[in-house]
């Protein structure tokens, strides 16, 4: 399963199928191009924690098309990126979209998503996806942290609290060493997950890059339960493991499902954890590790302001050859500290939530395209932006359309952001390369976060 492809380079290819020598096609595999001088700091204030460097640039690819790393992946939860079309995803330079399992499994239904040939068919996205393992939804909806649960548990770290919930919120998820148990947060229905079902699930939807099932913490959670459920999860990636051979095998064979060469490969990236803790994320990355997992994610709860230290760890212990995912950040200067301490790839939800809500990115901060300012404001949101929508719509029309409460409002303002957002990344790409990024990071992060509002400016 684990086969050189490209001479003489840092690369590893993984097909699945070892068992039929005649198919030598390789559907999966990770090359490094570059790397980041290891000697590299940051020169910025607002960067995020200083951990070991362990930036580089390559290429992942997929049975679906290459990504060329490091790349910001759009999230589109329910099989689409809210408001924009895929074909405009595409033109903005998206080049892999993340979906989650949790939303799918609920609705339409794992097996309706197979029917339509996978995700990335069913979406009309002619490219690679991921797919995250459900776990998170699960649990962090379950316990009502929604999205920002490592945030709000840091927020108040009055004491350790194992059952912690949101304040107001019904628990709804509870965690076996089977597996977990959820309500449904559609109709309340009753449910389970395990590391199985996880991999049916996403075998199911057929996306290139899977996750495994793993259990989500938060900050709050005892120093002995973060033990506790680090082993679940070495368990639990297991018995990922050992199903997801089970699967491929099934499904990649011959004539599955009346394809000729069955379904393409999809590859399986463990699930790093261990909260804050140094020997937990340590430990979970060199047990982890050592199985046959295709990449890896780095999740789970940390503050902020440790990212760069915390990604730092995991990338000392974890395998240099397979690519890293990071599940979940935010914000431009997430971005640089997680692509200075080795992640490839991460998703991020941020820039169309905002965007629909009026907030836009421009290289000097982020203003609310629907302020006063931009009432007669003919410019673009940034002047300069190669966007769809910066080439043809003023600040006074997006302001019109807010205020008018006009659906291609979020149309608009995401393809902006997402377009930002893509770039920022790609440029780092090209920084990495050419041996700038230091300089981009500090130029970039200075006028982003060091001025004042931007949409006060002119
Ligand atoms: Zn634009």
């Amino acid at each position: 399963m684990h086969t050189d492809s490209a001479p003489g380079g840092d690369s590893t290819a993984r097909d699945g199928t070892s068992a039929s020598p005649d198919r030598a096609e390789v559907s999966f595999g990770f090359t490094i191009e570059s790397r980041l001088d290891p000697g590299s700091r940051t020169r910025s204030p607002y960067s995020l924690g200083q951990g070991s460097v362990h930036g580089r640039t390559g290429v992942i690819r997929t049975p679906h098309g290459d990504i060329q790393t490091p790349a910001f992946i759009p999230v589109g939860t329910k099989a689409t990126v809210k408001a924009v079309r895929p074909e405009e995803m595409r033109e903005l330079g998206a080049q892999a979209l993340l979906a989650n399992a949790y939303h799918l499994y609920l609705q339409p239904g794992a097996d309706l998503v197979d029917e339509a040939g996978g995700l990335a068919a069913f979406m009309n996205w002619h490219g690679p996806t991921f797919t995250d393992s459900g776990g998170f939804q699960v649990m962090s909806l379950g316990s009502g942290f929604k999205k920002v649960i490592s945030m709000e548990a840091a927020a108040d770290k009055a004491g350790f609290d194992d059952d912690a919930t949101a304040a107001g919120k019904e628990r709804l998820s509870f965690v076996d060493d089977d597996g977990v148990n959820f309500k449904s947060h559609l109709d309340g229905s009753l449910h389970r997950f395990t590391p199985e079902i996880s991999m049916r699930v996403q075998h199911q939807l057929g996306a290139d890059i899977m996750f495994a099932f793993d259990e989500l913490t938060t900050l709050m959670n005892s120093r002995a339960y973060q033990e506790e459920s680090l082993e679940r999860t070495r368990l639990w990636a297991i018995r990922c493991i050992e199903e997801h051979k089970k699967l491929t095998a099934e499904r990649s064979a011959p004539g599955f499902a009346g394809l000729p060469g069955g379904k393409p490969y999809q590859a399986l990236f463990g699930v790093i954890q261990g909260a804050q803790y140094e020997d937990l994320r340590r430990k979970a990355c060199r047990d982890l590790g050592a199985m046959d997992f295709d990449g890896y994610g780095i999740g789970g709860a940390l503050e902020k302001e440790s990212l760069g230290t915390i990604v730092g760890w995991c990338n000392d212990e974890l395998p240099e050859d397979r690519p890293r995912h990071l599940l979940g950040i935010s914000e431009p200067n997430d971005m640089f500290t997680a692509v200075r301490a080795g992640a490839d790839t991460f998703d991020c939800v941020q820039p169309s939530r905002v965007a629909r809500n009026g907030a836009v990115y421009t290289a000097y901060g982020r203003y609310n395209v629907n302020n006063a300012a931009s009432e007669r404001n003919w410019d673009p949101i940034e002047p300069g932006c190669e966007c769809y929508t910066c080439q043809n719509y003023s600040r006074a029309y997006l302001r019109h359309l807010f205020k008018a409460k006009e659906m291609l409002f979020s149309t608009l303002c995401t393809i902006h952001n997402e377009h930002y957002t893509v770039r920022l990344v790609e440029k780092m790409r090209e920084a990495i390369a050419d041996g700038t990024f230091d300089e981009y990071e500090e130029e970039t992060l200075g006028r982003f976060y060091g001025s004042g509002p931007a949409g006060q400016r002119g």
